[in-house]
């Protein structure tokens, strides 16, 4: 029988600690532990205190840890992601309502494989005259991390993958809407972890999020960064914080087509990525720029890859139910309509007062550069197009529509000029040249993937790297082992 003394260990000094904590045991008497213990919580707390307060001890333990432990511990949420992405896809898919389940399923098995780890680790060295010096990349410590519905446990597990590769520990806020899938994903992986390294709570998550939950975590004194990703209201209230935040905020993301466009690819590329999960990425194609001398060519392109087109009254129609409005005043804006969010194509277009198949992907329209489906964040399998004069207007358009959010931004061209123009003019996190945007996650292009893109702190595709400080440690006068 094989032992796993990491656990053994653990279970010993869990079971000493609670004798000396009641008292009823035979050990003799010891002073009380100044920290309770809270192996065996599996990372599930209602309240913030005791979350972090685990996270800490994790933390600690962790610190003890190897490289390779560390590594240890990521497969098991890679394996649990990947062998059971199909129960908990399906877990997400009931409880948040939107989106599409092959594409729940789909994403958790991705980041599983994916979302960078140790591997991604690594220290810089300056050798000279004057010695030797490294750079290492340490971990924070703990981490508060905010999560969208849009991905619950998929996001959840590509930063736990990545902020426990580089050593920290982790307590989500999940949205209200995907908190259940978030913590029976946290229970998996953190059973598995305990069983084989003895570790607990590396990842801890509260399982009834509010506002007041994660404006705690915001707070705290033993956060030591916040990672946050979702809409406009949690990325301002992330970047008023008194300490450091990767903020990964929204996006609009805009497509230019030009004439030089191969345009039959541009139309897959386009459903592709627009339908995935109904439009919910935050990367995803949400309007279309193309130019007037192809325009009709593209939508005919889109009608044969299987986009089914509404005309203009069915667009009307469908924009008076999926587009609804907040705020008072100047702050009065245009929101998607919680109901219509993340819902299948046939859903929209039954709205619009019009029958499809199921199977259909994506529906779109033509619309004015003016119009909400342009303009808002509709995260729906309706894509609003656009007739431009030329290159330069829909560049200009896409600029607009894009609300300086600087996310991700998408061009089919064979006019290197043209696609320079445009990533001047953008200036976004992801730019992608003919292909999906999921392309630019390094699905089916090249790079490599995360679920949180931080645009407003500058981070970019979060790794490992993302979550670590810089320490220097210099050796004066010798260790380099060049001769003069
Ligand atoms: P959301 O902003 O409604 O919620 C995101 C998270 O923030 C939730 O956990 C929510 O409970 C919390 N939250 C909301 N307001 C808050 C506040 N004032 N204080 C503290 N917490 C708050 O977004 P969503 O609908 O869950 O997700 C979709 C949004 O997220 C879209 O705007 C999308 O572009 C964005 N997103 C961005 C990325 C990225 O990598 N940049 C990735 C996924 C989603």
């Amino acid at each position: 029988m094989q032992i796993n003394e990491n656990l053994v260990r653990s279970v010993v000094e869990e079971v000493i600690h609670r004798l000396r904590s009641n008292g009823s045991g035979s050990l003799p008497a010891a002073p009380a532990p100044a920290v309770r213990s809270y192996q065996g919580r599996l990372g599930l707390f209602t309240d913030v205190e005791e979350a972090v307060a685990a996270a800490s001890e994790a933390f600690d333990r962790l610190s003890r840890c190897t490289i390779e432990e560390r590594k240890r511990a990521i497969d098991h949420i890679r394996r649990i992601a990947v062998e059971q992405c199909v129960e908990l896809g399906t877990m997400e898919m009931e409880e948040t309502k939107i989106g599409r389940l092959p594409h729940k399923i789909e994403k958790l098995k991705t980041l599983g494989e994916r979302s960078p780890g140790v591997e991604f680790m690594r220290s810089e060295v300056f050798s000279g005259d004057h010695g030797l010096t490294v750079i290492e990349h340490a971990p924070f410590g703990v981490i508060g991390a905010i999560t969208p519905v849009t991905h619950s446990l998929p996001t959840l597990t590509g930063n736990a993958v990545s902020m426990l590769a580089a050593g920290n520990t982790v307590v989500f806020n999940p949205h209200p809407s995907g908190k259940r899938v978030a913590a029976e994903g946290v229970r998996r992986y953190n059973q598995a972890i305990y069983r084989e390294l003895g570790l607990d709570n590396l990842i801890c998550v509260i399982t009834e999020p509010t506002l007041e939950t994660a404006n705690a975590i915001f707070r705290h004194r033993n956060i030591a960064l916040l990672c946050v990703t979702g809409g406009p209201g949690v990325a301002k209230a992330a970047l008023q914080q008194a300490k450091r935040a990767i903020v990964a905020g929204p996006g609009n993301p805009p497509v230019v087509v030009d004439e030089t466009a191969d345009l039959d690819r541009a139309a897959r590329c386009i459903i592709q990525g627009g339908a995935y999960d109904n439009n919910l990425l935050c990367i995803g194609e949400k309007q279309v720029f193309a130019v007037e001398s192809i325009f009709d060519e593209l939508t005919a392109a889109m009608e044969r890859a299987g986009a089914v087109r509404l005309n203009a009254s069915e667009v009307e129609a469908l924009t008076a139910k999926a587009v609804t409005t907040v705020g008072d005043g100047e702050g009065r804006h245009d929101v998607p309509a919680k109901d219509f969010i993340g819902q299948d194509a046939a859903v929209l277009a039954r709205a619009a007062g019009r029958r499809i198949p199921d199977d259909v992907e994506l529906i779109f329209g033509e619309t004015t550069f003016e119009h909400p489906f342009v303009q808002i964040e509709q995260m729906m399998p309706f894509v609003p197009f656009v007739r431009c004069r030329n290159v330069d207007e829909a560049i200009e358009m896409a600029r607009l529509s894009e609300h300086g959010f600087r996310h991700t931004a998408i061009i089919h061209s064979r006019d290197v000029v043209n696609m320079t123009k445009m990533g001047r003019a953008l200036d976004t996190t992801i730019f992608v040249k003919n292909g999906p945007c999921m392309a630019g996650l390094g699905l089916g292009g090249e790079g490599y993937l995360s679920f949180s893109i931080a645009g407003p702190t500058g981070e970019g595709i979060t790794t490992p790297l993302t979550f670590t400080r810089e320490r220097r440690c210099a050796m004066i006068d010798s260790l380099r082992i060049l001769g003069r």
